[in-house]
């Protein structure tokens, strides 16, 4: 038997706990009358997400193909995959904000600089650590460190990098986190310019800290434009987004027809 720990995870159920569920009344009334059911408890309607009778009126209504795109299954898994991506760039990126401050400010002093750390972001270090986050093995920083011994005018240069590839990595963590398109491909494209940054410092020392992180980063970039069809890949935009409407018709009629509710 292999070991598929999410195999029987119920995504629709945990979206629903979480955020509720999500009723909608279509116009046509053939439609309409398979998502609905009289209860003893009152009238109720089929949830689009994990399809179970909710009592009360329906939360929409309207033609079918305006219903709200209700994210079910394995779209509900991607959501969680880009948030969790989301979380590690957002952490990453306060880091980086925070490191390139502290080399603007105590001029590459390392011993000032760990007591930026200590002083302004004593709530991110276990956060950081727990997801394997470690601002002096992670990527281009160890790079940095090797510019401490440089002149002032070369450390301001190198804090305004630091500072740029931390907002890049904010940037980046907003859009995942919203589920946006610009933020896959913004996450996209800046994952793989630093693609070869990552090697480098590969070949130079193996951790395992630095494998994993190239391991996700390579992971990232295939799933986004895979599961996206970023850069036209696999039709690109139109067909991501026929795709989701069609899963979610799909979806609407499958609830309507597998229902078993007593039509009248
Ligand atoms: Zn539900």
């Amino acid at each position: 038997m292999s070991w598929r720990p999410l195999e029987n995870f119920d995504w629709n159920s945990r979206s629903c706990g979480l955020h509720g569920h999500a009723t909608y009344a279509p116009t046509e009334e053939v439609l309409a009358a398979k998502l609905q059911a009289t209860t003893p408890s009152g009238h109720a309607w089929r949830c689009l997400r994990c399809g179970a009778y909710v009592l009360g009126p329906p939360q929409g209504s309207g033609p079918a193909n305006a219903a709200p795109i209700v994210l079910r299954g394995k779209a509900l898994r991607d959501a969680f995959i880009l948030r969790f991506l989301a979380l590690e760039r957002g952490i990453r990126g306060l880091l980086l904000v925070a490191l390139a401050y502290g080399i603007w400010r105590f001029d590459g002093s390392r011993v000032a600089l760990q007591r930026v750390f200590d002083d302004y972001l004593p709530a991110l270090k276990p956060l950081a650590s727990k997801l394997s986050i470690d601002i002096q093995e992670s990527g281009p920083v160890h790079l940095i460190q090797q510019a401490f011994t440089a002149k002032h005018s070369t450390l301001l240069l190198v804090a305004g990098g630091v500072l740029l590839y931390g907002m890049i990595e904010l940037t980046e963590s907003v859009g995942l986190w919203l589920i946006k398109r610009w933020g896959e491909y913004v996450a996209a494209v800046a994952t793989t310019i630093f693609i070869p940054l990552e090697i480098y410092e590969l070949i130079e020392k193996v951790t395992w800290l630095r494998v994993t992180a190239l391991v996700v980063n390579l992971f990232a970039i295939a799933y986004l434009v895979y599961t996206k069809r970023l850069f036209g890949v696999r039709g690109g935009h139109a067909a991501f987004a026929a795709e989701r409407r069609e899963d979610s018709l799909l979806e609407l009629e499958n609830a309507a027809t597998s229902a078993g509710a007593p039509v009248s």
